[in-house]
């Protein structure tokens, strides 16, 4: 293990049995605490990007916020959040996506991409990629090229990394944990 694993993973909590028995919720408020994990964190997630052209980056509520203002900032990029439905005050589109058990949907503002920008999108954690997969379509149904999907952590049994790359996505994740 790297150097830079062995730092994320000590700085991430995990807590048994959130929010529901059998889950093991990856806590990254720990990480967003410590000055030089988050500082890295964000370092190492435009690491690959510095440099290019990006125009926006698209962060899924409410995690990908805190992960992609930093990252927007770095990289002289704009910001979009993809909210859950009903929170965002302009026109918006929308698109339902699976989670676990049942479905839900996501939204972001109509204006907020232009045809052709280049986007990354940016979560905590990828696990079975459904919420990601929704805000690809979303951004995608708005013309934004997705140049890549980025997370923290990768849930990697669930098969979510797998997902985004079938729809042509680069994944980048820093740290990943067997099993859910
Ligand atoms: P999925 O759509 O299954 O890829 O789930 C990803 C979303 O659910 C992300 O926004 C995560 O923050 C959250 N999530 C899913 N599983 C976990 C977990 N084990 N620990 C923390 N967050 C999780």
């Amino acid at each position: 293990m790297t150097d830079l694993e062995n730092d994320l993973r000590a700085a991430i909590r995990t807590i048994p049995d959130y929010p529901k028995p059998g889950i093991l919720f990856r806590d990254i408020t720990t990480l967003l605490g410590q000055p030089r994990a988050f500082r890295r964190a964000v370092d190492e997630l435009v690491h690959p990007y510095a440099g290019l052209r990006v125009s926006k980056i698209a962060g899924i509520e409410a995690r990908g916020f805190i992960l992609g203002g930093a990252m927007a900032h770095q990289l002289s990029a704009g910001f979009i959040p993809i909210r859950k439905k009903g929170k965002l005050p302009h026109e918006t589109v929308r698109v339902a996506y699976s989670l676990e058990y049942g479905v839900d949907e996501m939204e972001m503002h109509k204006d907020a991409i232009a045809e052709g920008e280049s986007v990354i999108l940016v979560d905590d954690l990828i696990a079975t990629g459904g919420t990601a997969e929704g805000a690809v379509r979303l951004l995608r149904q708005m013309g934004a090229d997705i140049i890549a999907a980025c997370f923290v952590i990768d849930l990697p049994d669930l098969g979510g990394r797998r997902k985004l790359e079938d729809l042509g996505v680069q994944v980048r994740t820093l740290i990943s944990y067997e099993g859910h």
